[in-house]
This record gives C-alpha cells, structure tokens and sequence, in this order.
C-alpha cells in the first residue's frame, strides 16, 4: 500500500474544451466548397505566384485577392518531419509524416499530412490528394496526401456550398494544485474551510495562495473561517450558454467571509436574483456529505441568513 503523505500536492487531470465555430468569409468559402467537389483551389497574386490555401489579400500590396485557380490534385513534398505516434485528432491513426507540399500550379507549399512508409519520405516524392470517404465541409475534405504511385480510386464527392466551420478546441492536461491550495482541498473535503494570514499585514487569505501579494512572504498561519459572509459585488447572469446548469436569471456573488480579506466567487439561491444587493449576509448550503470531495463545489450555493446587512464599512475594503 502506497502511503500518501498529507502534504503532498493533490493532483487532478483537467480537460478544457470546446466548438469554435466561425465564418470562413470569401476566400476560404471558395476554398472549402471547392474542396467538397474535391478540387484544391489556389489564388493569384499580384506577381504572378499561385498560392494555396487562398489568402484574402495579397501578401506583396494587400489588395483583395479574387483570380482563383484550380491547382492540384498531385504535387511534390518540399520538406516533411516523421509523427512516429499519432495523437487523437490527427489526420491518420498510424505513423504518418507531414509535409510542406507544393501542389502543381502552386508556387507556394501547403502543410498536410502523407500517408507513406517511413522509408519512402523523402524530399521531391510525388503525392496526390486522398479525398475524405465521408465530407466534411474544411480542410479535412483532404484525409490525406499519398505517394501518386500507390493512389487508389476516389470517393464520389458531395458539393455543397461552405460558408461556416466548426473547430473542435481541446486541452487536456493534469493540474496540480499549490501546497496550500492542496492544503484547502483536504480541508474542505472534511467540511473545514481553510485560509492562511500574512504574518506581516494579517490579511486573511482564503483560498490561500501560499504568499501575501502585498508584503510578498510566506503565510504560513492557517485560520479556519467560517462559513457564513457577506456578499461584497455581484451579476445577475441573464444570458444562457452551453452547458449551463442553472435556468437564468441567477446570481453570480462575491462572497466575503467573516474573518476573511479576499472575498471568493459563489453562487447566490434560494431568494429571486433582484434581491441581491451588496452588503446582503449569506451562509454556506453543503451538498450532501457524502458527495463531498476535495473541491469548493462541496458548497452548492450561498442563501441569505435574514440578518441585517452589513454595513458598507466592514467591506468596502474589499470591493
Ligand atoms: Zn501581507
């Protein structure tokens, strides 16, 4: 059995994603719809070079650019670099190379990947485009180049007019908490709420940063705090988005807590969103302990307690 230390920093893999959709506006609509009737368009610039993919504007006067030109489908690897292990979202799922290449008609190279053997890279090859089986609407109309001499039929295409691209965005990583932000996870975890004071200014930070941005030492004291405060500023989110958990309009809130000098985000329920005001005294409602984990999200939301509001004196301070 593996003995974690209690110090020891807690860790947890994060993974960050989204849809980025955008217009492709002129020059890339042209681009994509071309590539769903699986042609590669390139354009002309003021002296004279074909380059593809299309830029809007001229690299040389930046006057719009508007002389398409079909270029391709076959063309030459300029320069290329070996992908030995394939990640997710790649163009191919086995070793493959990417490659700068010049398709004919172009002047300028284009970056896409080769689905060729190692030993067969090299500079000059001929490659051709493989179409994608299935359309997709971008880039990845091209699955793929392939050495010209080993390309199979093609795929019938699917034209159809392209003006909007979807992006997937994705960043996957593990984060690791501080030793103090760690040391507030195990705490809240047991339903204790753990900040840290400068030993300098005595401002009480929570969650602790492990050093006062003012005086720039370490805090070292540990306080706990309780779980009752006051709502310093706050928004009323009237705007839906994905994934959202909660049916607008609710309160967003920074929460001060009593004892406390650096007020936290939380949300603000069980009272309507325009009843939220600054001053307004809230406590802490737990979720159920047994969902309880080492994450702030053991609090589900704040509520009002029904005191008084605190005066604008006790946290104007901490605005
Ligand atoms: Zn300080």
């Amino acid at each position: 059995m593996t003995q974690v230390s209690d110090t020891e920093p807690l860790g947890a893999p994060l993974r960050i994603a989204f849809d980025y959709t955008r217009s492709l506006g002129p020059s890339l609509s042209r681009f994509a719809t071309a590539l769903r009737e699986h042609r590669v368009l390139g354009v002309r610039g003021s002296d004279g070079r074909v380059h593809t993919p299309p830029p809007e504007y001229d690299p040389v006067t930046a006057a719009l650019l508007t002389d398409f030109v079909d270029v391709g489908p076959g063309g030459e690897v300029v320069t290329w670099s070996w992908q030995p292990k394939p990640l997710d979202g790649q163009p191919l799922t086995r070793p493959f190379a990417w490659a700068l290449i010049r398709l004919d008609g172009a002047d300028t190279p284009m970056l896409h990947a080769v689905d060729a053997p190692r030993e067969a890279m090299r500079t000059g090859m001929r490659v051709r485009v493989r179409w994608s089986p299935e359309p997709t609407g971008g880039i990845r109309d091209i699955a793929c180049f392939e050495p010209e001499e080993s390309a199979g039929a093609s795929p019938t295409p699917d034209p159809a007019e392209v003006t909007m691209i979807t992006t997937p965005i994705e960043l996957a990583y593990w984060h690791t908490a501080s030793p103090e932000e760690s040391r507030f996870l195990r705490g809240i975890t047991e339903g204790r709420l753990l900040g840290q004071r400068c030993p300098v200014c005595g401002k009480v930070y929570i969650p602790p940063r492990g050093a006062c941005p003012v005086d720039g030492v370490p805090t070292t004291d540990e306080v706990a705090l309780p779980d009752r405060g006051t709502v310093t500023t706050f928004c009323v989110v009237n705007v839906p988005y994905l994934g959202q958990r909660l049916t607008p309009p609710y309160v967003a809130a920074y929460v001060l807590l009593d004892g406390a000098d650096i007020a936290f985000q939380h949300l603000i329920l069980e009272c309507p969103a325009d009843e939220v005001r600054m001053g307004m005294r809230v406590e802490a409602v737990w979720r159920p302990r047994e969902e309880w984990g080492p994450t702030l999200e053991n609090i589900d939301h704040f509520r009002p307690t029904g005191e008084p509001d605190a005066p604008y004196d006790v946290y104007a301070q901490h605005l």
